[in-house]
């Protein structure tokens, strides 16, 4: 399959081949002996996967979608990567992402965009427009995203698949490359709420290689995902995330979820996030001071690409300045260049420490709403893909993409999106969003699976 499509919808920048078919091999072999280590086998044991290519894997490359990692081979797995080899899941390879996960349309790689299966001329959503493609061409039936913004329920949206970003600290971030530390998050991208309950189940848990990790077990993901019912919840609508700026189909669409959540027993209520509006604007302050530290690496001396000057003494700053010009894309630089400006000495307490504060407000406005209701849900994005050059010379429009996928990463919250049909004006996937409390993923799967 991948051999058939992948050229048109570039979902991959690495494929995996032998690899894979040999793990293929080994699972269809211990099956075939049946006894006690074919039981054994985890249920997901065979079913391949594609990867971000932001999560570091020995055999294969990881280039962040950037020129600065181009032929770059890491030297340990991150800790999903163990995980995912050790239940016998066969890696398909490494799925194209806006360099260092920055953008909504997968049009800021270094390696060329990918399209959006439904229709070619589109975008297929970002950061991780690659995995959500490869699952929506049926390249792949599982991948792994990361979300620092959206980036793995907004693409969810657009492709028509199922995307879920857990509470921050349900699964290990060691081996993902870091974009903005305390908003990141592994989590999987599906065909199905089952199919990404079982992979986050599987990935997920305790890491004492990630000092973010949760202790807590999330181990009734699987089971919530198998017995959906909305029976006696309550289901918040959250007034801020919709009216203007939103597509009318993409409302429409809406409208029939919460129907369907009432036929099937829940309580439908409004609730108000009143600082949510502020959301994005904190965001892009945190999430660029963040990037702007953690891309400090990429210096020309420890990792991947080195650039000497092309006149002139060779000193480290000059080398570091060659490398960064030639290695970061235009995006990347803007979000560096932001980012250092909101942390310098005195603009902190005016961007970075009121952004923080913000961050708080945000946190409290979800306390209220779940005083008030079990689940939240929204629109994940405003409208449904929109087509490949549309809004790249303008980053304030491709920003506001981010809307309602935001707030969570801020709060730590988990969210969930699932497709909700198509919008009658363009015929294309709607996202729904599920957003529930930290630590309660379970509900969000639940609540999934009745709506599915
Ligand atoms: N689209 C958002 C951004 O550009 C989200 C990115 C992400 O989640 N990695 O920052």
């Amino acid at each position: 399959r991948i051999s058939e499509v992948d050229e048109q919808v570039h979902a991959f920048l690495h494929v995996n081949t032998e690899e894979a078919l040999a793990v293929a091999r080994e699972v269809d072999s211990i099956r075939a002996a049946g006894g006690d280590d074919a039981a054994a086998l985890h249920p997901l044991a065979g079913v391949p996967i594609a990867i971000k290519d932001l999560i570091v894997t020995v055999g294969q490359p990881t280039t962040a979608g950037s020129r600065m990692l181009e032929g770059w081979m890491s030297p340990y797995d991150a800790t999903v990567i163990k995980k995912i080899r050790a239940a016998k899941l066969p890696m398909l390879g490494k799925t194209n992402l806006d360099e260092f996960a920055m953008g909504s349309s997968t049009e800021h790689s270094a390696f060329g965009p990918t399209r959006n299966p439904w229709d070619l001329e589109r975008i297929p959503g970002g950061s991780g427009g690659g995995s959500a493609a490869a699952v929506a061409a049926f390249e792949a039936p599982l991948a792994l995203g990361t979300d620092t913004g959206g980036s793995i329920r907004q693409p969810g949206a657009v492709t028509g698949t199922v995307g879920v970003k857990p509470t921050y600290g349900a699964v290990s971030r060691y081996g993902a490359i870091a974009m903005a530390s305390s908003l990141d998050q592994i989590g999987p991208v599906s065909r199905s709420v089952l199919d990404a309950a079982l992979l986050q189940e599987l990935v997920g848990g305790h890491d004492p290689f990630d000092s973010t990790s949760l202790t807590d077990s999330f181990d009734t993901l699987v089971s919530a995902a198998r017995n959906g019912s909305v029976e006696g919840l309550r289901i918040g609508v959250v007034k801020e995330l919709g009216g203007e700026g939103f597509q009318p189909g993409v409302e429409a669409r809406f409208r029939d979820a919460l129907e369907m959540l009432r036929g099937a027993g829940a309580e439908v209520v409004e609730v108000s996030c009143p600082n949510f509006r502020y959301a994005l604007g904190a965001y892009y302050l945190i999430m660029p001071s963040e990037v702007s530290s953690n891309l400090a690496k990429f210096d020309g001396v420890r990792y991947g690409l080195r650039v000497l000057p092309k006149e002139g003494p060779l000193t480290i700053e000059r080398v570091m300045g060659a490398t960064r010009a030639a290695g970061f894309g235009e995006e990347a630089k803007r979000r560096i260049i932001l980012g250092t400006y909101a942390l310098s000495a005195g603009y902190y307490d005016a961007y970075y420490g009121s952004a923080q504060k913000v961050r708080t407000l945000i946190q409290r406005d979800f306390d209220a709403a779940f005083a008030k209701a079990d689940v939240l849900i929204s629109p994940t994005a405003p409208t449904t893909a929109f087509r490949l050059g549309e809004k790249l010379d303008d980053p304030l429009a491709m920003y506001l993409n981010d809307v309602a996928t935001i707030p969570a990463n801020l709060a730590g919250v988990p969210g969930l999106s699932l497709p909700g049909g198509l919008a009658d004006e363009d015929g294309l996937p709607v996202g729904i969003q599920l957003l529930a409390p930290a630590r309660e993923d379970a509900r969000l799967y639940k609540v999934g699976a009745a709506l599915e």
